[in-house]
């Protein structure tokens, strides 16, 4: 087991498509046992892939219940080679991420969604999520194409906040480790509205996630 080092942006790596898991082929044992302890170990970090780990595979874990804020229907999961079958509804939220530690941003996303995956047994399973872990899991999935929430914002300038924990100087306990706020690296789910418009203040930041390590 291993906390494996998460790439961040502009990594090329981050930018890769994964290859579908082979069963018959590959054991995923260790690759899964180094990714949960990863993940565990970003506080309130609710999500990652494993291409942000440098791993090239379709897998990916989602805890949506690391956030105390929100319903999880599921908990943990590992899913490996997902497919999203259907997307319905819209939520603009806010979200961050491991790969992208010092930044969040508002993103539009389905608000429920179906999905089949196969879990660490190779068994498949069938998934209708919504709101946030709906949300999580489609962050995840977007890793395995290569996709980063930068992607998917409609404005680079008025859709991206920079983490207010993360103050030039080092040594400032900013965020604190408040840590359950809100959030998840991976994908907080904070209603963009949050956001109180004055233009600078990114007052929700701190909400979304204190993890420096976003998530997924
Ligand atoms: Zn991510």
């Amino acid at each position: 087991m291993a906390i494996l080092p998460v790439l961040e942006y502009p990594d090329p790596q981050l930018k890769e498509i994964s290859e579908p898991v082979d069963f018959e082929k590959e054991d995923l044992t260790e690759i899964i046992k180094d990714l949960l302890e990863t993940l565990y170990d970003a506080p309130g970090c609710v999500g990652l892939a494993a291409p942000q780990c440098g791993i090239r595979k379709r897998v990916i874990i989602v805890d949506a219940s690391r956030n105390p804020k929100v319903e999880s229907r599921y908990g943990l999961m590992v899913l490996i080679n997902p497919v999203i079958e259907l997307q319905d509804g819209e939520i603009l939220a806010r979200e961050g991420c491991l790969s992208l530690p010092d930044l969040t941003a508002n993103v539009r996303r389905a608000q429920t969604i179906r999905a089949t995956a196969w879990d660490e047994h190779g068994v498949q399973r069938f998934i209708e999520a919504s709101d946030f872990e709906a949300r999580v899991i489609l962050h995840e999935m977007d890793h395995l194409d290569g996709i980063l929430f930068l992607d998917r914002v409609s404005s680079l300038k008025t859709d991206v906040f920079r983490r207010k924990r993360y103050a030039p100087k080092g040594g400032d306990k900013g965020g604190d480790k408040g840590g359950d706020k809100g959030g998840t690296s991976e994908s907080t789910g904070k209603p963009e509205g949050s956001n109180t418009g004055k233009k600078d203040a990114l007052p929700s930041v701190a909400a979304v996630g204190e993890k420096t390590d976003g998530a997924s």
